[in-house]
């Protein structure tokens, strides 16, 4: 499945190939962060209260689909603060012992950065509620009968977590969240804001319908958005004249078979193997997964978000449905049968 995610350029998972420019694209104050505006203005107050208290701010939980801005904005909230980010991800820490050693080296008002928290496994995330709750660690010494546990104090400090699921959050973590904020996908004018300023920062020579046009097939991503902008340069310097005009964006999207709503090929294998295999469904996630070789969680994280955002597909209790307007966008007559009428949406 990896190959799969290396080749699709509308993936909006983190790969080696963003590594080079997401450093630097990256906003790292409010005001550059474009869009979000109800998460921005609410932040901005909790952050300004905070400091007015000379307090670290509450715990913060950013949920939404990838590459929407959730590291970038924990590095904002750590800058707008004044405090040290630390960054890491429920994977990486494997034991209690590991998330003990982070939290004992954090500073006082720090923010601490979970990435993907909801695959952290339970050991590690009991060792977080006292943390969070009253910024103590309990530790175990010895074992057996003679084992005691002692509490240590920690520093004051912000957990900023990120998931794309907060549904699979457990409730004890998810309720320790003073701020629950969810990250909303992008409109095409503010993406296009976000690629004119990616453009400016990597010297790239783009106009405002060059920008537009690659914004409008991002899938409301901005990692995408920033990853395409490279892709389109390339065919802008050889092809033209490095300016990226409307014409060689498009050109270059259609090169890597993206459609103008930003769909790639496996979007549409997905979309036509319910149709075709399926009827339409409703079909289960997991038969969906089969029938196209991909990983049930990364349908769910990945493809459906926007699959959904755009109106092409449904969830309904019996399972997934392609809607009347995916099957017009894949050109796919709507079947005739009257039951089948009836259903479609
Ligand atoms: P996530 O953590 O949600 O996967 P990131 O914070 O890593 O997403 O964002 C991916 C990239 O998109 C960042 O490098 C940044 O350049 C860009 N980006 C995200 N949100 C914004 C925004 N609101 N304004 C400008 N650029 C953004």
């Amino acid at each position: 499945m990896a190959e799969a995610f290396e080749e699709r350029y509308v993936s909006a998972e983190f790969t080696a190939r963003d590594s080079d420019i997401e450093a630097s694209l990256r906003p790292r104050l409010m005001r550059d962060y474009i869009g979000q505006d109800k998460v921005k203005e609410n932040l901005e107050i909790y952050i300004q209260a905070a400091i007015g208290r000379g307090e670290s701010l509450d715990h913060v939980l950013l949920y939404g689909p990838p590459g929407l801005g959730k590291t970038t904005l924990a590095g904002i909230i750590a800058n707008e603060m004044n405090v040290n980010l630390r960054v890491t991800s429920g994977p990486a820490i494997e034991k209690q012992g590991d998330l003990a050693a982070l939290l004992t080296n954090l500073n006082e008002g720090d923010v601490l950065f979970i990435d993907e928290i909801h695959r952290l496994n339970r050991s590690v995330e009991e060792v977080l509620y006292p943390a969070m709750e009253d910024n103590a660690l309990d530790i175990i010494i010895g074992k057996g009968p003679s084992a005691r546990s002692i509490r240590l104090d920690l520093p004051k400090f912000t957990l900023v977590g990120a998931t794309t699921r907060a549904g699979q959050l457990s409730a004890p973590l998810r309720d320790r969240f003073g701020v629950v904020l969810r990250l909303e996908m992008y409109t095409p004018e503010q993406l296009s804001q976000i690629v004119t300023r990616s453009a400016g920062i990597l010297g790239i020579e783009i106009e405002p319908y060059g920008a537009l046009e690659i914004a409008a097939r991002s899938r409301g991503t901005p990692r995408i958005a920033n990853r395409l902008l490279k892709r389109a340069r390339d065919f802008a310097d050889v092809m033209g004249d490095g300016v990226i005009t409307e014409e060689t964006a498009d050109l270059a999207l259609s090169r890597m078979e993206i459609d103008h709503l930003g769909l790639d090929a496996i979007d549409r294998r997905l979309l036509t193997a319910m149709i075709r295999g399926y009827n339409g469904g409703p079909v289960g996630l997991e038969t969906i997964a089969a029938a196209i070789g991909e990983e049930a969680v990364t349908i769910e994280d990945v493809y459906e978000p926007y699959l959904m955002q755009i109106g092409f597909l449904g969830r309904t209790p019996r399972g997934r449905v392609v809607t009347r307007a995916a099957y017009e966008h894949l050109g796919i007559a709507v079947p005739e049968d009257g039951a089948k009428q009836q259903t479609l949406f």
